[in-house]
């Protein structure tokens, strides 16, 4: 029998078009997006629901919540797995916060496309049948949440853009992709850490969490906007290893008394420093004074991280505790 497989579209370049000259927008349903695959329905039943219409920096976290609860409804109904296609600019987001969320073991796997169906070259159908590939296939089951993109599959924990305009656009950190697709084989050749499946995440609201990007000579002002403006948490994106300038000190820890503060890096690659300096902003500095490590994790998932644990009510050593987990892979 045939595997099925629920195409869930919201919108984004592979769902867009317009008229020459003027801007493209997302207009075009799940329906034209399959017809657009040659022979697909030959290998795999596929389903599709006009889920939500929007270029994806207008999807919210409400817009995602509801997602999961109707992926649950399907897979409950027999479904086999699921694709979401979705713009490229907030994938990486949706995707991670679907992988926080998402509890059940068939695939859901999310895609999207670089160039519209009006150019040269568009990308959109070869992703969307690698995507009902990946996620009709036995061996994506319990892998987590999956990005696949230009043949690669990529899984959310790690999944980031790194391209403006290039088919391209997608890689893992810090590992690389856990797999590809090879004509219509899928293949996956290593398993992302556990599944997350903290008490914190399930019926939880998302919390209001700022990220700020620091930058040489900040002089902290933005961290008392965050503060003033009653924010509930606080990601800094800070220099190197996990430091900041001397006047961001002030602020930081005035903020650690009224929100959970936690400290990336914003230099896109590798992991916080823990042990090294002790200088007035430096990570040793910032810990010792309330201030909570983000690891490995980039500004945008240590962001959805903090706001589904502040918004599932976890206290500030929950959450040290759940970001401790996140870091080294041992997630419960
Ligand atoms: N450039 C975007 C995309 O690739 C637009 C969006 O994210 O909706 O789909």
């Amino acid at each position: 029998m045939k595997p099925t497989v629920k195409v869930f579209s919201l919108g984004g370049t592979i769902a867009s078009s317009g008229d020459k000259g003027k801007g493209v927008s997302p207009t075009l349903g799940a329906d034209t997006l399959i017809n657009a695959i040659p022979g697909i329905s030959e290998k795999v039943k596929v389903k599709a629901e006009n889920f939500r219409q929007l270029p994806s920096p207008h999807i919210t976290f409400d817009d995602i919540q509801e997602l999961v609860k109707a992926i649950n409804k399907d897979i409950d109904l027999g479904v086999d797995g699921v694709v979401v296609t979705h713009g490229t600019d907030t994938l990486e987001e949706s995707a991670f916060l679907i992988d926080l969320i998402y509890k059940k073991n068939a695939p859901v796997v999310l895609t999207g496309a670089m160039r519209n169906p009006t150019l040269p070259g568009a990308d959109g159908p070869a992703n969307l049948h690698d995507a009902v590939m990946v996620a009709s296939d036995r061996k994506s089951k319990g892998k987590g949440v999956l990005l696949v993109f230009n043949s690669e599959i990529h899984a959310a924990r790690y999944v980031n853009k790194c391209h403006t305009q290039n088919v391209n656009a997608f890689r893992s950190k810090p590992l690389g992709p856990i797999g590809w697709i090879s004509e219509n084989s899928v293949r996956i050749l290593s398993s992302p850490m556990p599944t997350f499946s903290s008490k914190f995440t399930s019926n939880c609201s998302m919390a209001r969490v700022a990220l700020l990007k620091t930058a040489m000579a900040d002089d902290g002002s933005l961290v008392n906007c965050v503060i003033s403006d009653k924010y509930e948490g606080l990601v800094v994106e800070a220099t190197g290893g996990g430091h900041v300038t001397p006047k961001m000190v002030k602020p930081i820890i005035k903020a650690t008394k009224v929100m959970p503060v936690v400290l990336v890096s914003r230099t896109g690659n590798g992991e916080n420093l823990r042990e090294t300096y002790m200088f007035p902003g430096s990570e040793i500095y910032l810990y010792e004074r309330g201030v909570l490590n983000g690891g490995w994790l980039d500004g945008l998932k240590a962001r959805i991280l903090l706001s589904l644990l502040i918004g599932s009510g976890a206290n500030n050593s929950e959450i040290k505790k759940v970001f401790e987990s996140y870091i080294d892979g041992k997630l419960s």
